[in-house]
């Protein structure tokens, strides 16, 4: 069966970002894509049980959002036009990290900021569009279908949630699982016979606490977001105020090493008032909440390493969330799923050109996609092993890379070069080795990093 073929039909497990973001690529290759999502969807911009991280800030890295805007043209305009706030990470973002302000220079590096399920829900509403997707809601993925020899995922049994439905099979040339972090994929490959993948798990324990506050229209605000994040080992907590659709701030507290912001309104300001930087904990004491603080907990970086399988049944894909989930902290996921449907449309364009089958393709995504995991795996997993508590493998040549990049931070309180090759290496838009060009590696091996804070 090559690609493409005129009647193939792609099954995607999950409507979230991965899901979505997949369903576009798979569009312009298969005949049908069914998108079946467990939830019950609506057409707006509501936090559901599926994704609970939704009611916590989520920004998006400028790689990712111009990969989303590659597949939906005109994206970036909508979110603006809805009330998402265009921002310039290195001159709107008063950046408070490592024990200096970093500094506020132009580079063009412009993200959107917004909730999650507004950016989910516009990503949705594009796809609802492209006629030969079906997203169908309130329907559970129970378990895969495979061939008489279990060789190949055939297709996927599923139940709707509506009332009296039964469970039904639904046949598929290729299924996408994009079911996120709770992926049932390990399981019901151990039950076909398969084992389980290797993980990788950097334990962090991270928590978060979140809460919504007025955005006044005319606000005098000398930022028009801000970061307060730790020095380690020592300082474990994080702050950040972003600005999001229906003129609100997002307002999130985190800690790493089971350093949780608490979620009652005393213990959170008193959280915000040990932040390294005053500028939070002066925000919050003035500025009118609008909703409760909603908490969350992260344990640990997790990676499944499918691509070391003996043996990997034919027909699927995993992809997003349930192959690597990251430490929040940092804001990769997005971007990191946008990646891997950049990868997935890679594969099977290759397919096409090659004439290669749909199971050649799925075998090369497998053995592709881990390379592109790498850097931002090292990035997160490399910078949480900055605090004792973590637990896990670091990956090689962390403690020079944190030496490096401690250097780095340091640096980007004065040398703009080094702050906006910083910046796009941190939003994926330059490869990690971009860190190492002449203009960020010279001054980091040959200048004195001492900086005396600003207030
Ligand atoms: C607290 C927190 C904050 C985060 N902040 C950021 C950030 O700032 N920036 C960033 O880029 N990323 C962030 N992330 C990560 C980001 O949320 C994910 O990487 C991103 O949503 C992509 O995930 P996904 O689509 O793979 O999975 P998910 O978003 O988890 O979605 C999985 C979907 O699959 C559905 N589903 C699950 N099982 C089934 C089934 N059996 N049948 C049918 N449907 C099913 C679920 O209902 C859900 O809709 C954060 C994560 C957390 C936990």
């Amino acid at each position: 069966m090559n690609v493409p073929r005129r009647d193939a039909h792609a099954v995607v497990i999950g409507g979230s970002i991965a899901g979505l973001l997949a369903s576009r690529v798979l569009a312009d290759y298969f005949d049908t894509v069914t998108i079946f999502e467990k939830d019950h969807l609506v057409d707006s911009a509501e936090p559901r049980m599926g994704v609970p991280q939704g009611r916590h800030v989520h920004s998006i890295w400028k790689r990712g959002l111009s990969l989303m805007e590659e597949s939906f043209p005109g994206l970036t305009s909508e979110l603006i036009e809805g009330g998402s706030a265009e921002v310039e990470m290195t001159k709107d973002f008063a950046w408070y990290h490592r024990g200096v302000w970093k500094l506020r220079v132009p580079s063009g590096i412009f993200i959107t900021c917004q909730t999650r399920p507004f950016l989910e829900w516009q990503i949705r509403r594009r796809v609802c569009q492209i006629s030969n997707i079906d997203l169908v809601d309130h329907c559970h993925v129970k378990r895969f279908v495979t061939d008489a020899t279990a060789q190949r995922i055939t297709g996927v049994a599923v139940q709707s949630r509506r009332a009296g439905a039964t469970e039904e099979t639904v046949s598929a040339d290729l299924v996408v699982d994009a079911s996120g972090r709770g992926s049932r994929t390990p399981r019901w490959l151990e039950e076909l016979g398969y084992g389980r993948p290797d993980m990788s798990v950097i334990d962090v324990d991270v928590g978060y606490a979140t809460r919504f506050y007025a955005r006044p229209p005319q606000e005098d605000c000398p930022w028009k977001a801000l970061i307060v994040a730790p020095t380690p080992p020592d300082g474990t907590r994080l702050g950040v105020i972003f600005p999001v659709e229906g003129q609100r701030w997002i307002v999130m507290l985190g800690g790493w090493n089971g350093d949780h912001p608490p979620r009652d309104e005393d213990g959170l300001l008193e959280f915000a008032r040990n932040l390294e930087a005053p500028d939070i904990y002066t925000f919050m004491r003035e500025a009118e909440p609008l909703t409760p603080i909603a908490g969350y907990k992260f344990r640990a970086n997790v990676r499944r390493h499918y691509e070391r399988m003996r043996r990997f049944p034919g027909g699927l894909i995993v992809l997003g969330d349930s192959l690597c989930s990251f430490n929040p902290i940092y804001g990769q996921g997005m971007t990191t799923s946008a990646l891997d449907a950049m990868t997935l449309r890679e594969c099977l364009d290759r397919a096409v050109h090659r004439g290669e089958s749909l199971d050649a393709m799925a075998h090369h995504f497998l053995k592709r996609v881990p390379r592109r995991l790498d850097a931002p795996w090292r990035l997160a997993a490399g910078e949480d092993m900055n605090w004792p508590g973590t637990q896990g493998d670091a990956p090689f040549g962390t403690p020079f890379m944190n030496w490096y990049f401690g250097r780095v931070h340091a640096l980007a309180a004065r040398d703009p070069q080094v702050l906006v090759r910083f910046v796009r290496v941190a939003n994926m838009i330059d490869s990690p080795v971009r860190i190492f060009h002449p203009r960020v590696l010279a001054p980091v091996l040959t200048r004195s990093t001492r900086v005396a804070p600003s207030p």
